[in-house]
């Protein structure tokens, strides 16, 4: 299936909640599939994919009504992982993004989306991982 980069992010926080009945019956199906042992294989692609399809804010092929910020979010998760427009096992990119991760980069990569704050998405990706506070002096 295809998928773009910031959805890899978005199918781990997700908890139930989104932008349409359509939506969400669509992203609990791909969801219950990807969080599955079975191992499934992506295609990553900077544009359009199998969440967007069933979206109110898919406005056509690669046109999402927010566009400019989606492709952000894109271009950070792919600058971040240094990945590449190809197929993937969704599983195994999953767990190296939980390695990598860190707090700052997750804010990062989300900064400006509205399910951030109220989805799982730093429980589930970032597990206990707390944001680095600078250094006091003593
Ligand atoms: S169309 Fe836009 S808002 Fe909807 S799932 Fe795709 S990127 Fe997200």
């Amino acid at each position: 299936m295809d998928l773009r980069p910031h959805h890899l992010l978005c199918t781990q926080g997700y908890s139930g909640k989104g932008y349409s009945d359509k939506f969400v019956e669509n992203m609990n199906r791909v969801t219950e599939k990807l969080r599955g042992s079975e191992p499934v294989m992506v295609h990553l692609t900077c544009s359009t994919d199998v969440l967007c399809a069933d979206c109110p804010n898919m406005l056509g092929t690669d046109l999402c009504s927010t566009n400019e910020k989606v492709k952000r979010y894109d271009w950070k998760v792919m600058k971040y992982f240094q990945l590449e427009e190809k197929d993937y096992i969704y599983q195994e990119l999953v767990e190296r993004i939980r390695e990598e991760m860190t707090p700052e980069m997750l804010a990062d990569i989300c900064d400006g989306c509205s399910w951030y704050p109220v989805s799982a998405c730093r429980e589930k990706i970032l597990g206990k991982k707390k944001r680095r506070t600078p250094q006091q002096p003593d």
